[in-house]
């Protein structure tokens, strides 16, 4: 494996002054620039709803952004039954009785990162660690005997011990074992992801956080990471240097849910009418128990997560929809072909967690859900659930090319 390259290096610009859309300001201050016009969701977030708004938005034939927005108000939350009823149905006709299964493994927790919600921040006592290549194939020997074929590798922001070279020599690694590799890391530039997509790279996850700007600021206090824009134009530049597929979320908890989502749901609405032979997939992150104890200011509860997966599920029919084991299993049992569609498995979220390597100390946030990969698919099989690890071939594996879209 490649050794690790210069500090300097390590902070390479990719695209601090890239602004997503005409509508913006050139010379505002990046903290301060409006949202674009295909993000900013203020027309639908102002409405107010009652529970005869909630049922035609239930009843409607071609749901769109007023009813997503209708159906995550809190007129909507004592409608759960209907809309876990139709949300069912919907992914049972998009998805079949399907529940894809993927896992996460940790590459490193160094990180310089100043996120006030995170268990590795920079100023966070915990014990850092990088994989070298030795323990990474032991790690994959254990993910594989688990018959798992797609794999997220993550890290925190870009490191002199965790940069582009070292995320390279790790998906090639990973790209022996595993048929699916995708990665959830620091923001790159277009080219860096061409790299990735040609070591055997098919995705990235990448969540905005939140789409606040003045929550993200606070949020996020020092590092690349400020640079909101950057990270939310990540997404397109993963998909022009390659990659087939993007995730997407909001960090639910950071802010107001339903900016958030709304924006979720616009961010991916401008990715599939711009890539559109691009995969995108939307994720629930909720904030979780980590080393540091943040707390949410706009704490999302079960009820709620459960509103805001149908909502999204009604209103984005073809869009998988991903539950982490963050979540504990009685939510994720619940959920599972409720909306959702695609599910992690069996985490560890510790550098070197599923062999012998692990460091309790190491780990970004709480496993809530600690099954087995055996016990969980018995678990989707009792509920006439058929788990699928495998949904992608190798042998496809070459950098995509995207018709070329005007953005
Ligand atoms: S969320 Fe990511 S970038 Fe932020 S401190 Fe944690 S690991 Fe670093």
């Amino acid at each position: 494996m490649t050794n690790p390259i210069s500090p300097q290096k390590a902070q390479r610009n990719i695209g601090e002054k890239e602004t997503p859309c005409s509508s913006v300001s050139s010379n505002a201050a990046s903290g301060s620039k409006p949202l674009p016009d295909w993000l900013d969701p203020k027309p639908w977030l102002n409405l107010q709803f009652t529970a005869a708004d909630v049922e035609r938005a239930l009843g409607a034939e071609s749901p769109d952004e007023k009813t997503l927005s209708a159906l995550l108000s809190p007129a909507a939350a004592d409608f759960l039954e209907p809309m876990a009823l139709r949300a069912r149905a919907i992914t049972r006709r998009h998805f079949g009785r399907t529940i894809s299964l993927y896992t996460p493994l940790y590459l490193s927790n160094f990180c310089n990162g100043g996120c006030l919600y995170c268990g590795i921040a920079g100023d966070r006592r915990a014990k850092r660690a990088v994989l070298d290549e030795a323990q990474l194939r032991h790690e994959m020997e254990a993910i594989k005997s688990m018959h798992l074929e797609e794999l997220v590798l993550l890290t925190g922001e870009r490191m002199p011990e965790a940069d582009l070279p070292y995320l390279r020599d790790c998906v090639a690694i990973a790209a022996e074992y595993i048929h699916n590799v995708n990665i959830e890391v620091f923001p790159m530039a277009e080219d860096e992801y061409r790299e990735l997509a040609e070591a055997g790279c098919t995705g990235v996850t990448l969540y905005q956080e939140t789409y606040d700007q003045i929550v993200y600021e606070k949020m996020h206090r020092w590092g690349d990471k400020r640079d909101f824009f950057a990270r939310l134009n990540a997404p397109n530049r993963a998909l022009r240097g390659g990659l087939r597929s993007v995730g997407i979320g909001a960090l639910l908890g950071l802010a107001d849910p339903r900016f958030d989502l709304l924006c979720t749901y616009r961010h991916a609405k401008y990715l599939l009418k711009n890539y559109w032979q691009a995969g995108v997939s939307i994720s629930f992150p909720r904030i979780q128990p980590q080393l540091g104890g943040f707390r949410a200011d706009h704490p999302v509860d079960e009820k709620m997560m459960a509103q805001y997966i149908f909502a999204l599920r009604i209103c984005l029919p073809e869009v998988p929809l991903v539950l982490s084991t963050r979540e504990p299993q009685h939510v994720r049992d619940g959920m599972a072909g409720l909306g959702i569609s695609k599910m992690s498995v069996a985490s560890k979220t510790t550098v070197g967690g599923y062999s012998d390597d692990a460091e309790e100390s190491t780990e970004q946030f709480e496993i809530s859900d600690e099954r087995t990969v055996l016990a969980f698919c018995e678990m989707l099989r009792s509920k006439g659930l058929e788990p699928v690890f495998k949904n992608w071939d190798s042998t496809y594996r070459e950098p995509a090319k995207y018709v070329k879209s005007e953005i």
